[in-house]
Parts: C-alpha cells; structure tokens; sequence
C-alpha cells in the first residue's frame, strides 16, 4: 500500500512521525501518525466533504436506504465524501464509490438521480481466507442545487 509521507513532521516538536494506522470515522478516513519523540499522535484526513472540493454545489441531500437497515440515512454536503460506506460490519468495505456520480451531474447540470447497486465490498470469514460478496443493496437518490453564478 502506497503511504502518504504527509505530515513529515511533529507539528510540536519537529519530531520523525510515525505511521499507525487508518480508521474510519462517519464517511471519512482519516490516517493516525505518532511523533516519536514526544509520542503526540496527529491525524490526517484522506477523504474531503464533497461541498468542500466542489464550490459549486449549494446544496446536496443523499437519502440512502439499505436492504439491511430500516429506515434511511441522509447526508449532506458537509458529511459526505468520495466513498458511501457500508453498514454491513463484516463488510470490508468502501461501499459506493460517489464521487464519479457527483462530478457527472455537476456536468450535465443535473439535480436529481438515483443509484441502485450492490456493495463493492466483500465479507471475510472469521478466517479470513474465503471472501463472499457483501449481499448490501443501496438505493442512494442524490439531489443537488447548484450555485447561481
Ligand atoms: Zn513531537
Ligand atoms: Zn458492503
């Protein structure tokens, strides 16, 4: 796995970093360093808001509904970037990759669309060395309203 070397340095005391590990936190990964010397853990985010990368979104509403959880999830422009996670625990996820869906109705101008697909993800046994398919179906409908220039 290619690993970014950003941040280099402990923004306290100059220190070497160190790589930990990536976590996930809502629909954002974030990767974990520590400073070596002075062990002060910093943390970078891999995956921006979309709102953030796209100025010319005003608004975004995406309504999720999954085959195994009742009800739907919304996510706004602020909490959603490139990846759609999926809910399914075994699942290894990234769930729906987005982002490609977004920059097409950014453009095509378009305001409305709905994506049925099954997870790109698949589940690991306990073993970890058989994997099936994450049985996960999304029903995702993307609304945007775009800024007026
Ligand atoms: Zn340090
Ligand atoms: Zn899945």
């Amino acid at each position: 796995m290619k690993r970014n070397k950003f941040p280099s340095e402990c923004p306290s005391c100059g220190g070497e970093l160190e790589y930990e590990g990536r976590y996930r936190r809502g629909n954002f990964r974030h990767e974990l360093y520590r400073c070596k010397d002075c062990r002060l853990p910093v943390e970078k985010s891999i995956d921006k808001p979309i709102g953030e990368k796209y100025p010319i979104i005003k608004s975004l509403s995406i309504e999720v509904s999954e085959k195994r959880t009742i009800g739907s999830r919304i996510f706004n422009k602020e909490s959603i970037g490139a990846f759609l996670y999926c809910t399914n625990p075994k699942c290894t996820n990234p769930g729906i990759y987005l982002e490609p869906t977004i920059q097409d109705m950014i453009e095509k101008k378009q305001r409305n669309h709905v994506i049925r697909e099954f997870c790109s993800g698949v589940e690991l046994t306990p073993t970890g060395r058989t994997r099936d398919h994450c049985d996960q179906y999304f029903k995702i409908t993307i609304d945007l309203v775009f800024e007026e220039n």
